[in-house]
């Protein structure tokens, strides 16, 4: 986990000075948040170079994100309206089951559950006796989703996430982060600087020659990786065996009609393109393993399919999905692209980015310790491994063997714990919740059963409910969904009350 020279200089230098290198998403949620809580006792500077500048993507958000925001005191209609944000239900899945099939995985849960039994086991029996519609009529997100609606209500809160601009969100934490003490250094950095006892980092040389000195460093020079990688050689593991796309091209494009409160994801032949709808434009773009397609092919595949105009040229993005062996190695701690990389289906990067920071800020040294730091790395990885999980679902538990590319995931060998989980959906009906975990019991049997897999049996406590009371509890659970969703006026005549320029 560690070697004997970080070891012996862990508990030796007092963080005073904290360089945040790179200023990406992750770059500015980890100023905004570290200036937040420590701006009045630390100093804190970030370094982001214009001439580089940043990934230009991920711009699709999970419910977690409104967390954070809290912890940061971020007004709700101040940061969608500084955004172009709009609202995120959940992601609709079309073609991955089979061509031609769609499903939802909304944020909301579905139906009641028992303490014994979770509401797919009732729902099941129900199906069984033909006394229940689908699963998804059960969940008011989904069937919001569907129905192109959303508000805040009194009666019901809804589990909701944002689609937002990812260049507008990083300048407003960067005004956030300046008001709270940060300073933003433009320039590149062209030398990292050690310290030849320790290994730990002590200054960044920027190229027209000042050097920026800190004593923790934080790493979110995106896949470039300069601090982590570059300079402290930090190992990378390599999850391509399990998620084949190492490729993407992203375009924005104008909206041709109002915002869906969804991210689309489409899957093609060897990938899937996403939609992103915001207030003013589209986010397009097309995830693919470029052994199994040329970036020509896949280029046209995504022109070939937006609507509107396109507002900016389409950009390549390569990249190598993994995670870094340690994120938090020395004096450095590497957020974003650098330290790891799911591919962008279920939009889970920024989650990490956030999960990273708000580890770190709850494990903030004093001095560094190396247990602190293994605590750290130990609770980075659980997170990491169930994402993982959680994303490679979406590629094995399908139909489609139209191409190698599915023929390949369709028959790859699991990780053990992914395996595990699918056979005990299959077999019994049950999902259960690793403690930490990001994905909650309803999002895996929405993907699992949006994606075919099906449970053979349900809990034996779905068979206490007599016929009749089983009937009135699904059919109160649907009316409750009908009447809500009902009520809700249209996602965009929400954002033009909620957000008047939208
Ligand atoms: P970057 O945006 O690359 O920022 C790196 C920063 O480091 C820049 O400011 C750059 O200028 C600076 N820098 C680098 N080198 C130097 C240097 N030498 N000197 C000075 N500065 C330097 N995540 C989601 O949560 N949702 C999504 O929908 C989603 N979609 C994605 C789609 C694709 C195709 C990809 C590849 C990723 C997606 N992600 C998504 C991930 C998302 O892009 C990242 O979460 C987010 O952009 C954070 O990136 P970053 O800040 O780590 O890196």
């Amino acid at each position: 986990m560690h070697n004997d020279a970080e070891r012996g200089a862990s508990a030796t230098r007092p963080i005073k000075r904290v360089v945040i290198a790179g200023g990406g998403t992750a770059g500015w949620m980890a100023a905004a948040a570290i200036s937040k809580i420590f701006g009045a006792t630390l100093q804190i500077s970030l370094i982001e170079s214009e001439e580089i500048g940043t990934v230009g993507v991920g711009e699709a958000t999970i419910p977690t994100l409104s967390t954070f925001h809290r912890l940061l005191d971020i007004d709700e209609r101040e940061f969608m309206a500084a955004t172009q944000g709009a609202i995120k239900l959940g992601i609709s899945f079309e073609n991955w089951t089979t061509e031609q099939h769609r499903y939802i995985h909304s944020f909301g849960s579905t139906g009641k559950d028992h303490w014994s039994a979770g509401f797919q086991h009732f729902w099941r029996r129900g199906r069984e006796l033909g006394l229940a519609g689908s699963y998804d009529d059960y969940c008011v997100e989904l069937q919001a989703a569907l129905q192109g609606k959303f508000a805040h209500l009194k009666n019901y809160r809804m589990n909701y996430a944002y689609h937002l601009d990812a260049s507008l969100y990083a300048r407003f934490l960067r005004t956030m982060s300046e008001g709270n003490g940060c300073r933003r250094i433009e320039g590149k950095i062209v030398e990292v600087l050690t310290d030849a006892d320790s290994g730990y980092i002590t200054a960044l040389r920027l190229e027209r020659g000042e050097v920026i000195e800190g004593d923790l460093f934080i790493d979110c020079t995106g896949f470039r990786a300069l601090l982590i990688d570059k300079t402290l050689g930090v190992g990378f593991e390599d999850w391509s065996h399990w998620l084949l796309n190492d490729s993407a091209i992203a375009v924005q494009t104008t909206s041709v009609c109002d915002p869906v409160p969804y991210t689309r994801a489409i899957a093609e032949q060897w990938g899937w393109q996403w939609r992103i709808a915001l207030q003013h434009r589209v986010g397009n773009g097309i995830v693919y393993s470029s052994r199994h397609v040329g970036d020509d092919e896949a280029k046209q595949a995504l022109l070939g399919s937006v609507d509107g105009e396109i507002l900016k040229n389409p950009w390549p993005v390569r990249f190598r999905p993994g995670r870094r062996l340690r994120c938090w190695s020395h004096n450095c701690i590497a957020l974003g692209l650098a330290g790891s990389f799911i591919e962008p289906l279920e939009s889970t990067t920024i989650h990490l980015i956030q999960r990273g920071i708000t580890h770190l800020i709850r494990s903030f040294p004093q001095v560094i310790s190396q247990a602190g730091v293994d605590e750290y790395n130990t609770q980075m990885a659980d997170e990491l491994q169930h994402v993982r999980d959680f994303v490679v679902l979406h590629y094995h538990a399908t139909q489609r063997r139209d191409s190698p590319y599915w023929e390949y995931v369709s028959s790859m060998t699991l990780p053990d714990t992914l395996r595990r989980r699918i056979e005990l959906f299959r077999e019994t009906g049950t999902v259960f919740h690793v403690p930490g975990e990001l994905f909650a019991e309803n999002s895996w049997i929405q993907v699992m059963m949006g994606q075919g897999v099906t449970p053979k049996t349900h809990h034996p406590t779905a068979d206490t409910m007599s016929e009749a009371d089983l009937r009135r509890f699904l059919d109160d659970i649907r009316n409750h969904v009908d009447t809500t969703v009902r009520a809700l006026p249209s996602h965009q005549a929400y954002l033009s009350q909620y957000c008047p320029s939208a």
